[in-house]
């Protein structure tokens, strides 16, 4: 509430000078309308309306003085702001000036070129009469060939002879030339082509610049109490007489009320409306007169107040389209994101696939170890490696002895476990950068790097007690023991390739068969001690020593 309090105070109405250009009279009526309609109090002003009268100083100058902050003038407004004074356009209410020279009927004068060498009583300065002036200019009469008297403002010196031509107002002189009826002609300058706008709501530029809002505010509350004012002509009249023109009747102020309508043509202009190639006419026909100097513009001229850019359409327009085109934006990227979340999720099963499908092909699938290519492409890596870095490579060859007869006595299954059971044994037997690979059967290798001849043969030693320490348990009842016969090969200076090992150490372990199985057989052949098999009732020495004799 106290803030509501508070800014009802910052608001408070603010004053407002109108200079008009004469008295009180119809001619200003919207202003009027807008002040008693209460226009001006919703905009927030408190405006005084000034009359004018002979002998004051002018609107224009009461503007450009800044005694006034609004004023009505003509078009001699244009050569003020030619000039230099600080005077603008803010609206143009009539459409057409109701300027004209006004003649006696019996004066036998009917159009222009009739009044030359007549006498012609006119304000001063000229400027205030351009629009009556241009049309001698276009007609090529030089206004020095009439005789020019300064206006008093009263008709009485048309209607008693003393002037031929009186410089009057359509929705003036008219009527009392008619209510006094005396015949009259008048001579508009629009039958010469000059068609000047009438009434104009002028303003202060440097109070534009400052305070564009407050010209807009007065100006739209303005232009709203001449749109009310010309709906009801007759109540703006009574209205007019009861608050401004007491001394006028009802009926000029009607009469008056009817000629500015045809005036500010409301019903097809907007009121208010001025239009820059007009304008620019007009500027043209002063500087023919030599009223304004030729290279004078409109620049600054005419009030064009900056709209705010918050409550402007176009803004509004243009802010939803970037919203709605960051919103699109941020769509495409979140369908984009997914659709790069799935591909990236997809390329990883593939690549989680490809790498499986890698180790099958170089994984033996019964028992785990490598497979024969596995341990070729292994072998000639680690030989090339070995001879390019000049380090020792061991190959362990290993057969199952007997095997056949596994197969024979438990059956196939019981054998396949066997050779499963070797290969966790071999495995166990190695180091880690040593390599297990099954070559076929019941055959396996073990392919040991920087292991010398000594460090190999320990290997397949190992492999041996483990063997014994660890025999397939076919049931918790019944162990199997197997032997096996190995041949072991170190890399020679004279080995061109990984094959020249295998073949030896396949040579080594069929020396090992020959020689009775269940030994290692080295580069020399010379047969090593074998652990002695646990004396275990559980362990059914395989192949039994019967067996063994026979082959
Ligand atoms: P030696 O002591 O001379 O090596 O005799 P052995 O019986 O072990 O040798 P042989 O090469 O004659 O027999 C090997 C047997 O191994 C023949 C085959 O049935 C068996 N075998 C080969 N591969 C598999 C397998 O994957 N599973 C099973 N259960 N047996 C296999
Ligand atoms: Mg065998
Ligand atoms: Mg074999």
């Amino acid at each position: 509430m106290l803030l509501w309090l508070l800014a009802g105070q910052a608001t408070a109405m603010e004053s407002v000078q109108v200079q008009l250009r004469w008295q009180h009279q119809f001619q200003f009526a919207g202003y009027y309308v807008a002040k008693e309609f209460g226009y001006y109090a919703d905009a927030g002003l408190d405006v005084t309306l000034l009359e004018n009268g002979p002998g004051q100083p002018s609107s224009i100058t009461a503007v450009a003085l800044g005694q006034a902050q609004f004023g009505v003038a003509n078009t001699g407004v244009l050569t003020a702001f030619a000039r230099g004074e600080p005077v603008m356009a803010v609206a143009s209410i009539f459409q057409h000036s109701p300027m004209a020279w006004v003649v006696r009927a019996d004066s036998g004068i009917h159009n222009l070129h009739d009044l030359v060498g007549k006498t012609l009583m006119s304000q001063q300065p000229r400027e205030q009469v351009a629009e009556l002036l241009s049309p001698f200019v276009l007609e090529a009469i030089p206004l020095e060939s009439m005789t020019w008297v300064p206006s008093r403002f009263n008709i009485d010196a048309l209607v008693n002879g003393e002037v031929d031509a009186f410089a009057g107002y359509l929705s003036n002189e008219p009527y009392v030339l008619s209510r006094r009826g005396v015949p009259f002609v008048t001579i508009s300058p629009r039958t010469y082509g000059v068609d000047f706008y009438g009434d104009l709501l002028i303003t202060n530029s440097q109070l534009a610049r400052d305070n564009p809002e407050l010209i807009k505010r007065f100006r739209d509350a303005s232009l709203k109490g001449w749109r009310t004012a010309l709906e009801n002509i007759d109540g703006t009249a009574r209205l007019i007489k009861a608050q401004y023109a007491p001394q006028k009747s009802l009926d000029q102020l009607r009469f008056e009320g009817e000629v500015i309508r045809e005036m500010v043509m409301p019903d097809l202009v907007t009121i208010g409306h001025m239009n820059l190639g007009r304008w620019s006419r007009i500027l043209e026909l002063h500087q023919q007169l030599g009223l304004i100097p030729p290279q004078a513009s409109l620049d600054g001229f005419l009030f064009q107040p900056k709209v705010q850019a918050p409550s402007s359409p176009v803004w509004s327009w243009l802010a939803a389209a970037l919203g709605l085109a960051l919103l699109i934006a941020i769509l495409v990227i979140y369908q984009f994101m997914r659709l790069n979340n799935r591909l990236s999720r997809e390329i990883g099963k593939r690549q989680e696939i490809e790498k499986e499908l890698r180790s099958q092909a170089y994984t033996d699938p019964l028992t785990g170890t490598g497979n024969r290519r596995a341990l070729m492409e292994v072998g000639h890596q680690r030989f090339a490696s070995a001879v390019r870095e000049d380090r020792p490579l061991s190959l362990v060859m290993v057969d199952v002895d007997h095997f056949k007869r596994i197969n024979d006595s438990y059956g196939h299954d019981v054998g396949d476990l066997v050779l499963r059971h070797l290969g966790d044994l071999l495995h166990q037997a190695v180091r880690s950068s040593d390599f297990v690979g099954r070559l076929g059967g019941e055959e396996f290798a073990l392919l040991l790097p920087d292991s010398g001849l000594e460090a190999a043969m320990a290997t397949a030693r190992r492999l041996k007690s483990r063997m014994v320490q660890k025999p397939f348990e076919l049931n918790p009842h019944e162990s199997i023991a197997i032997s096996i016969s190995a041949g072991v090969v170190s890399r020679q200076g004279a080995d061109s390739c990984f094959e020249q090992m295998l073949s030896r150490a396949d040579q080594l372990l069929y020396d090992a068969k020959a020689a009775g199985r269940d030994q290692i057989c080295r580069e020399s052949c010379v047969s090593c001690p074998l652990p002695k098999l646990p004396n275990d009732p559980k362990v059914r020495p395989f192949p039994d020593l019967g067996d063994r004799q026979k082959s």
